[in-house]
């Protein structure tokens, strides 16, 4: 049997005006729901201590590991309202599969992936009034695990908590692919063979920020990272896949390597694209492709992807002295995110079964 979690509803709820305020113009991770979902691991008696309880700050000693030494790691998925008045969550077993993978690379606890699934539903549940009804609006939640041991000795810590949050999400960039402008970092890297880059962990983003100040010094939006040994693999950006599309149709996106995140979204556009007749290639892409690709008309789209901002695409890439910008239609990456957020919501029919009721 599960982890069993003990509800302790807040006294002093979110009030109905203040909800709709919230829910009228909700963003991206400014707002949070009345509760969250927390639980207690120690190397003596396992995960115990599961609740569902009123959010708010944590109290933590100074000398808590996860200040110090960073082992942390974090998941996101979403809820969505669906047509027939219930909620579902899209592929929430698969980000607790990689939750899984990320812990033990940070020498975390394995979270059985029930209890992860069953921390999300309650939560959710409990704050169900949260769940925004606008169409392209969702319950975004984040899951995460800190090392709360307290004290500075270097060494996988013996007491762990795990969380879960939820924060309303209007459309990231609303419905039309609108597309930006990608950052080639050439200075720096983002993993490299046998680091941290397939565990969704905050060092990975922490690595990654000075690149996308970078990005943003030199006019662009986002940042794509190349391999760390030869700087000529495309890997990702800080927090999406990337996908190329070329003029023959295919998809085109790195194969993972062991250095690129394992996106939920990348594994679900490849068999959607399937699905809309497309080819699918999982191979290294050179960054020179991209640039020829780009000038020659080989590659007709490049578009980014994951749980926050569905599909994003990528209208040019600039470097130190050049850029090449892609064609300002998107037709693929607008066709596979409406699918895809037609899926999620209801729209369209889903006969991978990856929707999760919420129970
Ligand atoms: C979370 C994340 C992604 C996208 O993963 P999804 O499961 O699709 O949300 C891609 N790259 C990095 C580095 C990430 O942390």
């Amino acid at each position: 049997m599960g982890l069993q979690f003990v509800v302790e509803p807040t006294a002093t709820p979110t009030s109905a005006d203040a909800l709709a305020e919230i829910l009228a113009a909700p963003g991206f991770g400014k707002h949070f729901t009345d509760h969250m979902a927390t639980a207690t691991w120690t190397a003596d008696d396992g995960w115990h201590d599961a609740r569902i309880r009123p959010y708010g700050p944590l109290q933590l000693d100074p000398a808590t590991h996860v200040f110090h030494y960073g082992q942390t790691i974090f998941e996101g998925f979403k809820a969505y309202h669906q047509p027939d008045g219930t909620i579902a969550t899209f592929r929430p077993a698969a980000n607790g599969e990689r939750f899984v993978r990320s812990a033990a690379r940070m020498a975390l606890p394995a979270l059985p992936v029930e209890d992860f699934v069953t921390a999300a539903d309650l939560l959710i549940r409990q704050d169900a009034a949260w769940v925004p009804t606008d169409p392209e609006t969702s319950l975004y939640l984040r899951p995460f695990m800190i090392a709360t041991e307290v004290g500075l000795g270097v060494r996988p810590a013996s007491e762990v908590t795990f969380l879960v949050i939820a924060s309303p999400a209007a459309s990231y960039f609303g419905a039309v692919v609108r597309p930006v402008t990608i950052w080639l970092s050439e200075d720096y890297s983002r993993a490299a063979p046998g680091g941290t880059g397939a565990a969704k962990c905050g060092g990975n983003y922490a690595a990654s920020l000075v690149a996308q100040q970078e990005a943003i010094a030199n006019g662009c939006d986002q940042v794509v990272f190349l391999d760390a040994v030869e700087r000529r693999w495309v890997e990702e950006l800080g927090g999406m896949n990337i996908f190329f599309v070329l003029d023959d149709g295919t998809l085109v996106t790195p194969e993972l390597t062991g250095s690129i995140l394992e996106g939920v979204t990348r594994d679900t556009v490849l068999t959607i694209a399937k699905e809309l007749g497309h080819e699918v290639e999982e191979r290294r892409v050179d960054v020179d492709e991209w640039r020829k690709g780009a000038e020659t008309g080989r590659i007709t789209e490049v578009f980014a992807c994951g749980t926050a901002a569905v599909v994003t695409s990528l209208g040019s890439l600039r470097w130190r002295g050049g850029e090449v910008t892609m064609p300002a239609e998107m037709p693929v990456a607008q066709r596979v995110r409406d699918t895809l957020v037609g899926i999620q919501h209801g729209l369209l029919p889903d006969p991978h079964g990856w929707l999760h009721r919420v129970p």
